[in-house]
């Protein structure tokens, strides 16, 4: 039986020279390899108690959903600024070069609401230690972190030692 991992093509030198690009369209465009993704996500968030998944743009949407949708429970979409057409709250974030702003409306997470964030990789963890800034500034509580990928040489998981962690298939 094939493994999730045999289903994550790597593409040499994208985006740019010297990065090896962990592709996830081969998970999603097999019916079983998307199927797999998605259940072994929903899975380790199981025993979690949460109202809310939250999932970034743009593959966080592409996982967040059917885990929120499988398990019954709401879906936040956080974008790049401006795309959110109501009130957001927003965040602002070092990239390798430069920066980034990530966008979620400010309605969409109530105090007191338990959270779980799903995205297909983490790299730096830069991205999602900037979400749980976000949905702490409204009030949430980042209750469980799942990733399809880890790039462990990367140590993203040391920038978010305080939060509950798991990733499915994990690269050195
Ligand atoms: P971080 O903020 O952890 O450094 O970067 C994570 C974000 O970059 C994720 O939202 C992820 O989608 C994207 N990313 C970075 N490297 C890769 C990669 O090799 N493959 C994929 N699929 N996404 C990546």
């Amino acid at each position: 039986m094939k493994k999730i991992e045999d289903y994550i093509r790597t593409i040499p030198n994208f985006p740019e020279e010297g990065v090896m690009f962990r592709d996830i369209s081969t998970v999603l465009s097999d019916k079983d390899g998307l199927r797999m993704a998605v259940d072994q996500m929903a899975a380790s968030l199981g025993d979690e108690e949460f109202d809310t998944v939250v999932g970034p743009e743009s593959r966080g949407f592409i996982f967040g959903v059917p885990i929120a949708y499988n398990m019954h429970k709401a879906f936040v979409p956080v974008r790049k600024k401006g795309k959110l057409p109501g009130e957001t709250v927003s965040i602002e974030y070092d990239l390798e070069y430069g920066s980034a702003e990530l966008e979620v409306h400010k309605d969409a997470i109530k105090p007191g609401d338990r959270v779980a964030i799903v995205d297909d990789l983490i790299a730096t963890g830069g991205t999602t230690e900037a979400i749980c800034k976000l949905i702490e500034k409204l009030g949430g509580k980042v209750v469980k972190i799942v990733f399809l990928i880890e790039l462990e040489g990367l140590k993203g998981r040391d920038k978010l030692k305080d939060y509950n962690l798991v990733s499915i298939v994990k690269y050195p």
